[in-house]
């Protein structure tokens, strides 16, 4: 694509990034077919090339940000399907990412909107904050139907029907600890704690450590890590984006320094996309550009460092497993094999529902900011799991489960969970009424 920028503006060096991106795309339009709002909405406005050149235009232009692109770019799911089939290698992840920062900086959004957005950057990062949040949701699911009445109001019903009804209690695997190998030591690896999935779900980082542990593994969880920084990330508030990775570096260097580490654990891959890319949000930060790539190239999904341990084949379950493949996980690090080849080694019967590409619609906050679009693709997304026929529904991302189990009865868990259960680690909750597994479980 011909760009008409000045020298002026790529002196900037998030402009000229962006510039170099967009002057990749050749307008082919093949990511069009797979873009779940695209493919909902049926606007050109809403496919990634009518991003791309949303965002063109308002940068090479100067513009400060309006209703419009502000429209299209806040219903992009950043579930990266278009960059996983644009046969030109456009980097839509980092474009995006510039967008919704030049959008934050230049654009006054209404004032319910800036309120939303507000309060969910201040709570969920913060796990004390989320745990009490969530209970005050529990009292006030019974408003949810009055908020849905009103327009600016449908986040906060669509927040009242995500709460879970039962908040677990803080789990001492999030404490600050060194657990031990159980078994003859092979490796030694950090985990990220993070913020809101100790919150929904503590018993898979439960699960995590437990099985990496009998595996040989030790795993520490550093004292003073936190939020990831996605969800700030997301909604263009760089700065604070870049102090949550800024922190969790520091961490996890010390933790580097003492001892050694071989990855980074992240069983949230919402989260793993992001510290991945840590390397490129601090690039231009001289004290933390080295620090941070050396992070970004420890950080790995648990399913990808399991699959380097060569667990032994178990014995069948006589379970099917649906596999959702997280957008964060397939498209954000292109981790697809691993957790499919771990569950079936593990004795699962896997199955791929179809349209496995599409996003369920949980995507961060996406299924509060933007409740209707979100509905839609869940609904999608469950008719296209239920028609496997599945005993349980497997995903790596707390994000997708959430909003999965919330239009389903079938059990949703964590694939670590599935994995820790099939080497020796007890039953996934949930699981406790499917009969169909084998007697060694
Ligand atoms: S990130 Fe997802 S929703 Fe956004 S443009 Fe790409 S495919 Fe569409
Ligand atoms: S597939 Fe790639 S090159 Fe083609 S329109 Fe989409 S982003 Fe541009």
């Amino acid at each position: 694509m011909q760009t008409n920028f000045t020298a002026e503006q790529l002196a900037d060096p998030h402009v000229a990034e962006a510039e170099s991106i967009l002057r990749k795309c050749v307008h082919c339009g093949f990511c069009t077919a797979t873009c779940p709002t695209y493919v909902t909405l049926g606007n050109e406005l809403d496919s990634p090339r009518g991003r791309i050149y949303l965002i063109k235009d308002m940068l090479e232009n100067g513009r400060a940000a309006d209703e419009q692109i502000v429209t299209h770019i806040d219903r992009c799911l950043s579930c990266l399907a278009c960059t996983t089939t644009c046969p030109s290698g456009v980097d839509y992840m980092h474009l995006v990412d510039h967008a919704r920062t030049h959008i934050e900086k230049t654009y006054r959004r209404p004032l319910m909107n800036r309120l939303t957005r507000n309060m969910l950057a201040m709570v969920l990062p913060y796990p004390g904050r989320f745990r009490l949040a969530l209970k005050l949701a529990a009292l006030g699911r019974p408003l949810a139907g009055l908020f849905d009445q009103v327009k600016s109001l449908k986040p906060m019903a669509a927040m009242l029907r995500l709460a879970p009804t039962k908040v677990a209690p803080p789990s001492d695997f999030a404490k600050p600890a060194t657990h031990a190998a159980t078994a003859a030591r092979r490796g030694r690896v950090a985990i990220l704690t993070g913020c809101a999935q100790p919150v929904l779900d503590p018993g898979i980082n439960e699960a995590a450590i437990s099985l990496l542990t009998r595996l040989g593994v030790e795993v520490v969880v550093p004292q003073g890590e936190g939020c990831c920084g996605a969800l700030v990330h997301h909604m263009g508030r760089e700065e604070q984006a870049l102090d949550s990775a800024r922190r969790n570096v520091d961490v996890w260097t010390r933790a580097i320094e003492n001892g050694g580490l071989d990855a980074i654990i992240v069983t949230t891959s919402g989260c793993g996309t992001t510290i991945k890319d840590y390397g490129h949000m601090l690039r231009l930060d001289a004290a933390y550009a080295e620090k941070a790539a050396r992070v970004s190239a420890l950080a790995k999904d648990v399913t990808e460092y399991l699959h380097t341990l060569d667990l032994p084949i178990a014995e069948t379950k006589g379970m099917i497993v649906a596999y959702h493949s997280a957008c964060s996980l397939q498209h954000g690090q292109k981790v697809t094999m691993a957790p499919k080849l771990l569950l079936k080694a593990a004795g699962f019967t896997v199955k791929d529902p179809p349209e496995g590409h599409l996003c369920c619609g949980s995507a961060g906050t996406y299924n509060i900011m933007q409740p209707e679009i979100s509905a839609k693709l869940k609904a999608r997304k469950v008719k296209n799991i239920v028609s496997t026929k599945p005993d349980v529904i497997a995903a790596g991302n707390i994000g997708c489960m959430t909003q999965i189990g919330s239009a389903t009865g079938i059990p949703v868990v964590h694939t670590v969970e599935l994995l820790d259960w099939a080497y020796g680690g007890p039953r996934p909750k949930g699981l406790e009424r499917t009969a169909t597994d084998g007697a060694n479980c």
